[in-house]
């Protein structure tokens, strides 16, 4: 049985609409997981650490004796950390850090009219809350992703949480606390899911340990539908990034392709989760029955075969076939994966064209593994097509942008006709008055 369904529009033109309805999609309900937390984060909002506690015990298996990481256990992490991962986790946040660096925006100021100043300034978030996934997989990486994007940007309070586990006595994974470590984090909380969230978005009076927990300003972080709905739940509380779902990968690729790197990239993402989607879109209907064969041969092979063949065969996953590759391109444009690869002839010129993906991976070089953790960029992306109107986790994920307006006298007056006629005609004179008011005391000297 092909791991991969099929669906053709060769010779078909849809529209875009038709055509996003016509592509494989996950049945990831966030509206139904967030009917299913709502009471936890209420819970937690009200109750604080006691109700973040319970919904641990119940959804974890686990009773932590630490809802705040004591520091010893973090440091005693990066000590027992092997060698071998520290390097790769050490690797991996200096070249975040150099792709990061060039994120950071400078002030901008803009003379308007002579005497009109307008200047955008970049203030980072005050203090946010990183959530690191540690279900099915755990994920250091994630703090990496999180973190050095937050501390380029000049965030001065980072608190991390991720879900304890039951075989190192209810801490985070060891690894992850060792990530912490590696980037100076000290604020660490072992709780997961929804109630994560709502502990990182209300805070608590005491978390147990007679220390309050201060609610951070935004939330960020990948996680499975829980953590999503709860982030959606409490946006508007804080601020939060986009929503990061089950993960995603898309190839376009044509008959130039290697199918023994296709297959192996399509499994690759597929081994996250049985919910994961791996979309390969083609004008070539032989690369489809070399990538089966290929697919036949590696599923087997990997260790995660079971999860891996239920996400190949899942109704998220699948081939498309198109005409060639301008059609290929609408198609993945209308899907906006997380993930796109470019397996093409001249991937560079069709990847320069793609306006709708988390991160595009372009050629036989460079595998969305790379990207998930040593290329530089970032691994926390928009899923569920929401690329379409966001970008992935990056230094602006934690900066606001405030204008300062600063205008003299003459620039004012320069402006006072615009204003008070704009004013008049949206019927709220007062506005026009609060500018007229200010050459009052001339014309009555003048009088
Ligand atoms: P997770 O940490 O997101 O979720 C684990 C938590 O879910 C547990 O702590 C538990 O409290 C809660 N939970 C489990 N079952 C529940 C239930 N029935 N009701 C309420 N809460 C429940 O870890 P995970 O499950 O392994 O998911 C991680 C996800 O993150 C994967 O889907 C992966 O693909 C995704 N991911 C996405 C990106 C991205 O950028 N899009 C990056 C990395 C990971």
């Amino acid at each position: 049985m092909a791991f991969l369904s099929q669906t053709d529009l060769r010779g078909t033109r849809p529209g875009a609409a038709e055509l996003a309805a016509s592509l494989p999609r996950p049945e990831v309900d966030v509206a139904a997981a967030a009917e299913a937390v709502a009471p936890v984060v209420h819970d937690v909002a009200t109750r604080g650490a006691a109700a973040a506690r319970e919904a641990t015990e119940r959804f974890d298996g686990v009773s932590p004796e630490h809802l705040r990481v004591p520091r010893e256990a973090i440091e005693t992490a990066l000590r027992e950390l092997d060698p071998g991962v520290r390097s790769a986790l050490e690797t991996a946040i200096a070249r975040v850090r150099v792709v990061d660096a060039a994120q950071v925006r400078e002030s901008e100021s803009v003379e308007v009219v002579p005497g009109g100043r307008v200047t955008q300034r970049w203030v980072p978030v005050r203090r946010v809350g990183l959530y690191v996934p540690g279900g099915r997989a755990v994920l250091p990486s994630s703090v990496v992703m999180n973190a050095v994007p937050a501390q380029t940007a000049g965030v001065g309070q980072i608190v991390l949480a991720s879900p304890p586990q039951k075989e190192f006595g209810g801490l985070p994974h060891p690894t992850i606390l060792a990530a912490c470590a590696l980037l100076g984090i000290d604020e660490v909380l072992a709780v997961g899911g929804a109630q994560a969230i709502a502990l990182l978005a209300h805070g608590a009076d005491d978390l147990g340990d007679g220390r309050g927990l201060e609610g951070v300003d935004l939330v960020t972080g990948p996680g499975n539908v829980y953590v999503a709905a709860a982030k959606r739940l409490v946006r508007g509380i804080v601020g939060i990034d986009a929503e990061a779902g089950p993960t995603e990968i898309a190839i376009l690729a044509d008959g130039t392709a290697d199918a023994r790197l296709v297959a192996a990239d399509l499994i690759s993402q597929a081994e996250h989760d049985p919910m994961a989607a791996a979309v390969l879109v083609t004008d070539d209907e032989e690369l489809v029955g070399r990538v089966e064969q290929e697919l036949e041969q590696q599923v087997p092979a990997a260790e995660h075969h079971a999860r891996i063949a239920e996400a190949l065969r899942g109704r998220q996953s699948g081939v498309i076939l198109v005409d060639d590759v301008e059609q290929g391109l609408a198609v993945v444009d209308a899907y906006g994966a997380e993930h796109l690869e470019i397996q093409t002839a001249d991937a560079a010129a069709v990847a320069a064209r793609v306006t709708n993906a988390g991160a595009v991976f372009v050629g036989p070089f460079s595998p969305v593994s790379l990207g998930d953790y040593a290329a530089g960029s970032n691994h926390v992306l928009p899923t569920g097509g929401t690329s379409r109107f966001a970008g992935g986790l990056g230094v602006q994920s934690f900066l606001r942008g405030i204008h300062v307006v600063e205008y003299d006298r003459d620039a004012l007056a320069g402006s006072r006709d615009a204003a008070t006629t704009l004013a008049r005609s949206e019927g709220l004179p007062a506005h026009g008055t609060a500018v007229d008011v200010r050459f009052a005391q001339e014309q009555d000297e003048r009088r």
